[in-house]
């Protein structure tokens, strides 16, 4: 017979405490066969409830983060990318870097998992805690044009501030005329020193005077972000194409040619 009476279910449904409610009786078999204290069984209850819980959080903090790929650390293939140190990225992976509202910037050419990365780093920091939201800076710079637009920047930039973390993915694709740039600069403005930004970017820090067009607002918007950085520069040829050489479906010249164009 089921442990579970009308009566216990309720009030376990009351307290919120569905992974008790749910699994009533394999727990209590399983606290039979430990032969625990009722301490001891107090605290496996807390525990399934706890693990049901965090298990939660993080499904719903991915659903909000809206990555654009499912990706973890754990794929990234070090082998193929030896301009990055695993151990640098074990240790943002803590997101301590997050607790105190650093900087991450993530550089290099196109196809060497620099999104691969962000997404990696973004799960990481949602299993240690924190909020996260991931962005394509082409669609997060359109969304602040609207919202100046329409009078709304000020709700814009608060939401933007919410996330613990904020992944700008892309930067530097394309330039960024004057008004675009003093918004950006804006939102660098309101998190520096508060919530984090992760950026990615094909375009080394040199050449982002000619990104945000205005040179008084590059410096203004690298003095924020380099205060407090972690600079990942990643060298080397794009995953994809390297995969593809060995399989041996491209020889070495298509590749020069392909790794040619823009
Ligand atoms: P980038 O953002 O630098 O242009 P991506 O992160 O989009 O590159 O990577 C392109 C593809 O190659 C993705 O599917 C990514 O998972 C994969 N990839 C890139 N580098 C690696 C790597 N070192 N190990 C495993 N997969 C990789
Ligand atoms: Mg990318």
């Amino acid at each position: 017979m089921s442990s579970l009476t009308p009566d216990l279910e309720a009030m376990l449904t009351r307290l919120k405490l569905t992974a008790i409610r749910d699994r009533l009786d394999s727990l209590l078999d399983e606290l039979g066969r430990q032969d625990l204290t009722w301490r001891e069984g107090l605290q496996y209850l807390c525990q399934a409830e706890i693990a049901r819980k965090d298990q939660r959080r993080v499904l719903m903090a991915h659903r909000l983060a809206r990555f654009p790929f499912s990706r973890t650390l754990d794929d990234y293939d070090y082998s193929a990318q030896p301009s990055v140190d695993p151990k640098r990225i074990r240790e943002l992976s803590t997101g301590r870097w997050i607790g105190n509202g650093d900087v991450v910037l993530l550089l290099g050419p196109p196809g060497v998992g620099k999104t691969h990365l962000a997404v990696g780093l973004g799960r990481a920091a949602i299993v240690a805690g924190y909020s996260v939201l991931f962005t394509q800076a082409a669609e997060l710079m359109a969304s602040l044009l609207k919202a100046s637009e329409s009078g709304r920047l000020e709700d814009r930039l608060r939401q933007l501030n919410k996330p613990k973390l904020l992944i700008i993915d892309e930067l530097g694709y394309l330039s960024l005329g004057r008004e675009a740039s003093h918004l950006f600069f804006q939102l660098v403005s309101r998190r520096y020193e508060r919530g984090s930004l992760l950026l990615t970017s094909n375009r080394s820090i040199r050449e982002w005077g000619s990104v945000f067009g205005d040179t008084v607002v590059a410096t203004a918007i690298l003095d924020r972000l380099l205060h407090h950085s972690h600079v990942l520069t990643i060298r080397g040829e794009s995953y994809r194409l390297r995969e593809k050489r060995r399989s041996g479906l491209l020889s070495g010249h298509a590749v020069a040619a392909i790794e040619k164009t823009p």
